[in-house]
């Protein structure tokens, strides 16, 4: 029996689990998909916001700031890449100025350091590729980019090399509560635990209400995006924003922490919790968004589209809360989750102490990653051409904590396959590495888990 089951292997439960295993306790991740990240946390803007957004008083304002605060260190720690760019939002017309000078307020009043609203020559010196229109803008500096996947890789991994336990392919399908002990269900398993905290993401309140505790409902909100080639990274510096609205923060313009053009997201409530479709209506409108706020935007080089679900939730605000005996829901966790997520995992190992969690320090925690290391003349042999990535560097991938046990996992960890080619070169390599590391036939490995194997039977057999 466990002390704690975190249901949910996205940024936020990585995080918690995390910050769980600072303490004397046993830990236990949970996960439905084959690898972690596999939800929301690999599939957004990946932008640490400074905090103006977020109604003040509210939980998202305090953990946004926060965990802003927060996500240099903790990147640092974890060995992930973050960079301090800033953001813009910006203005083009009155009402646009009018919009932009209640966010300077309500950031200011959330604690935002250094907010500046920006005249229209002061927008064009830092950002001369943003559109002639612009009239002016607000200036946060201490906004920055992360890389999403990889933060919740390395804190689910980090909580692992502290003890805690991680099992995918567990989806949970039933969750009962006798004589002070949950049991944790999938169809084929079950796991024992003192306390459980509901970190399902989109799935939350289907949890929630697994548990007999399901006070809230979450709606899917679908957000479109479109990848450029590196080599349009340098297009714009910060991340530039147009005003939000109450669907969202809009259609963004950015550089990723890996140097590439992040444009997008949509922002269209759905019904199913799995439609990560992409549309033609959704590049239209991406297309549409972006190139009214920055100008020349390379669109020949898009490399790759992908959408992401924002778990919404029916309050307006995060819903973290003791829901019935040793039971926390962390849900409706919309953007700015990523930003908030280190917060979030102090705010709820806080509550669990409230809630009667003992919490003794454990002196052998360690807040950097164990990473494993290959023999030297792997990391000289070449796999992927397109990003540079090295068989050794794959190795590492499959053998650090959480290990990678298919091509996508491979991909998110290291980059290959990520670059102009998407694979094409580089993935039949990567398949027979996997097939060695794993001790398993080609035959078995997949793209992303469930039915998605790359290959299908030997050809004479096929044929025959
Ligand atoms: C389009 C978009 C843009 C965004 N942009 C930003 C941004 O720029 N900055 C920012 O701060 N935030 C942003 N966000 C929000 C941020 O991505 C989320 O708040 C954060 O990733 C939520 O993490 P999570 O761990 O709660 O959810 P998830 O990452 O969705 O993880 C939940 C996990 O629970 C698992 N699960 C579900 N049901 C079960 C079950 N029955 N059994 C076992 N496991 C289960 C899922 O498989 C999943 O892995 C954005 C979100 C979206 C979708």
């Amino acid at each position: 029996m466990y002390d704690i089951v975190v249901i949910g292997a996205g940024v936020v439960g990585g995080m918690i689990a995390r910050e769980l295993t600072r303490y004397q306790l046993s830990v236990c991740i949970i996960e439905k998909q084959r690898d972690v990240a596999m939800g929301a946390s690999k599939a957004n803007s990946g932008i640490v916001h400074a905090g103006f957004d977020a109604k003040e008083g509210s939980l998202k304002a305090l953990l946004n700031v926060r965990g802003s605060e927060m996500m240099a260190d903790v990147a640092k720690e974890l060995g992930v890449h973050y960079k301090n760019n800033g953001s813009l939002v910006v203005g083009f017309t009155d009402e646009d100025i009018q919009a932009i000078n209640g966010l300077y307020e309500r950031g200011v009043k959330n604690g935002v350091k250094n907010l500046r609203v920006l005249s229209k020559e002061e927008v064009k010196a830092l950002e001369p590729n943003i559109s002639d229109n612009v009239i002016g803008a607000l200036h946060a500096p201490t906004g920055g980019i992360v890389c999403p996947y990889m933060l919740t890789v390395a804190s689910v991994g980090n909580a692992m090399d502290n003890g805690a336990v991680l099992k995918t392919d567990f989806e949970v399908t039933s969750i009962e509560y006798t004589n002070g002990v949950y049991k944790v269900s999938s169809p084929t398993e079950t796991v024992e635990a003192a306390y459980v905290i509901n970190a399902a993401g989109v799935y939350s309140d289907k949890i929630a209400a697994m548990a007999g505790y399901g006070s809230f409902t979450v709606t899917p909100r679908k957000g479109e995006y479109m990848l450029l080639d590196r080599e349009c990274g340098n297009l714009v510096s910060h991340t530039i924003f147009k005003v939000p609205t109450k669907m969202g923060k809009g259609i963004l313009v950015s550089p990723t922490v890996d140097g590439n053009l992040l444009l997008g997201p949509t922002s269209v409530n759905i019904e199913d919790k799995d439609n990560v479709e992409t549309t033609k209506e959704g590049i239209d409108a991406i297309v549409a968004g972006s190139t009214v706020c920055v100008d020349g935007i390379p669109l020949r080089s898009v490399i790759t589209s992908f959408t992401g679900l924002r778990a919404v939730g029916d309050t307006g605000d995060f819903i973290i809360e003791a829901a019935g005996d040793h039971f926390v829901n962390v849900g409706g966790i919309e953007s700015p989750g990523l930003s908030s997520a280190p917060a979030i995992a102090v705010y709820v190992t806080d509550l669990l102490a409230k809630m009667g969690m003992e919490l003794k320090k454990n002196e052998n925690f360690c807040p950097t990653r164990k990473i494993f290391r290959a023999a030297e003349s792997k990391y000289h042999k070449v796999i992927c051409r397109c990003e540079t990535i090295s068989e050794g560097e794959i190795l590492t991938a499959i053998h650090t904590n959480p290990g990678a046990k298919d091509i996508d996992g491979i991909k998110r960890r290291t980059r290959s396959g990520m670059g102009r080619c998407q694979g094409g070169f580089c993935m039949p390599y990567v398949a027979d590495i996997l097939a060695r590391e794993l001790g398993t036939s080609l035959l078995d490995v997949t793209k992303f888990g469930g039915k998605s194997n790359l290959l299908v039977g030997k050809v004479k057999e096929v044929q025959a």
